[in-house]
């Protein structure tokens, strides 16, 4: 089997994996616990989030443990909009995930809350004049992705936090997508909070952290014994937070600017030789300003998901037809109708997400093979 959905999500690595073994087993201990092992299930907690801390160049005191990306999006969502002293408009964007959508729009229905989502140009980027003109005094919170996980394209963030600050807004960014793919830092993104999820680099799932500024108030969602400096209660999760950790040390750590370039190396050659040998095939997403190992693409004559069946059953690769959560929707992809693309084109989406250069290899036959086998039936 190919394994090409990277961005719905990944296997657990090895090295992973045998650092949280201890505190699935022998280590078992309640980190709160007065004795030996829950001292050292705290001492391992702590190194796990001055580990994450590190990886973003930011304070250990800065990271709150979660249970995956939604679970931080909705901390950072809520928690940030919630605290704020002023304002009652939201910003975001019609390409965020509904883990952000959503809580955007629980926000409108139940605290009265006015969202606006920015729209995007063809490459799926948001409009930073329609930004400029939208955020102001009013606005609590902007809440903008670092990366698309459909279209791969990278927002510029940097430029909407400092538009959101001028105007005195917070800035979230979700980058469970970006998070070991690009770099991530967020002073240099200017960003008061930001999203990250362990299923997507090599960690188990629902792991994950919200980074948020020191001094910034955060709301927090779940009541209880205040574990997390108060920011979200419950037993904490010490393997899974070891496991987040050192997930994102690996995919941040030396030779990753490398294994980067090789990554987009391998998946330039390969839109190349579909685009080529596809005729009237779309690259949905920016060309160059997408993570460097996401392609996605659009088949005008085929179905999406006729696409996938083929090239899992006929050349045993997988891939996904567009988002993992949108999976088994008859509905087009949001995403790619903002894109401006008609709903029988977006019927045809299917992304391909890796880890390394060399998954692309000979993909670009299979899939083109798919295509013509598929278009010349539909006759
Ligand atoms: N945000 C983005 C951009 C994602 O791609 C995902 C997962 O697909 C999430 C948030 C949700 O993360 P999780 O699956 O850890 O809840």
């Amino acid at each position: 089997m190919r394994y090409l959905d990277a961005a719905a999500t990944t296997p657990v690595r090895r090295e992973v994996l045998e650092a949280m073994w201890p505190y699935l087993t022998g280590e078992f201990g309640n980190p709160s616990s007065r004795h030996g092992l829950g001292d050292a299930a705290a001492r391992a907690l702590t190194a796990a989030r001055a580990q994450v801390a590190t990886a973003l160049g930011g304070r250990p005191t800065e990271v709150v443990f979660t249970a995956g990306g939604t679970e931080a999006d909705n901390l950072a969502v809520k928690g940030l909009a919630l605290a704020r002293p002023r304002g009652r408009a939201i910003v975001t964007s019609v390409v965020e995930h509904p883990a952000v959508l959503e809580a955007c729009d629980y926000l409108a229905r139940f605290h009265g809350f006015n969202v606006h989502r920015l729209g995007v140009d063809g490459d799926g980027v948001v409009d930073l004049a329609e930004a400029a003109h939208v955020i102001d005094e009013d606005t609590a919170l902007v809440s903008v992705m670092l990366a698309n996980n459909e279209i791969g394209s990278l927002q510029p963030v940097a430029e909407l936090a400092a538009i959101a600050h001028r105007a005195g807004a917070l800035m979230h960014t979700d980058a469970v997508q970006a998070m070991g793919a690009v770099a991530v830092h967020p002073a240099d993104l200017g960003v008061d909070a930001l999203s990250l999820s362990g299923h997507k680099l090599g960690a188990p799932k629902g792991s994950g952290a919200l980074w948020v500024r020191r001094g910034v108030a955060l709301e927090p969602l779940v009541h209880g014994g205040g574990q997390e400096r108060g920011r979200r209660s419950g037993t904490e999760d010490v393997a899974a937070a070891v496991g987040l950790a050192t997930a994102v040390r690996l995919a941040t750590g030396p030779g990753c600017d490398e294994e980067r370039a090789d990554l987009a190396a391998g998946r330039d050659a390969f839109v190349r030789e579909v685009l080529e040998g596809a005729p009237g095939a779309l690259l949905t997403g920016h060309a160059e300003h997408r993570l460097p190992g996401h392609a996605s693409f659009c088949f005008p004559g085929t179905s999406g998901e006729a696409v996938l069946l083929v090239l899992e059953h006929d050349h045993g690769i997988v891939c996904s037809s567009g988002s993992a959560c949108a999976a088994g929707s008859d509905e087009p992809s949001a995403v790619l109708l903002a894109l401006g693309l008609e709903p029988e084109v977006a019927q045809t989406a299917v992304r391909f997400a890796a880890v390394s250069g060399a998954d692309f290899d000979g993909v670009a036959a299979a899939v083109i093979n798919a295509v013509s086998t598929l278009r010349a039936l539909a006759g």
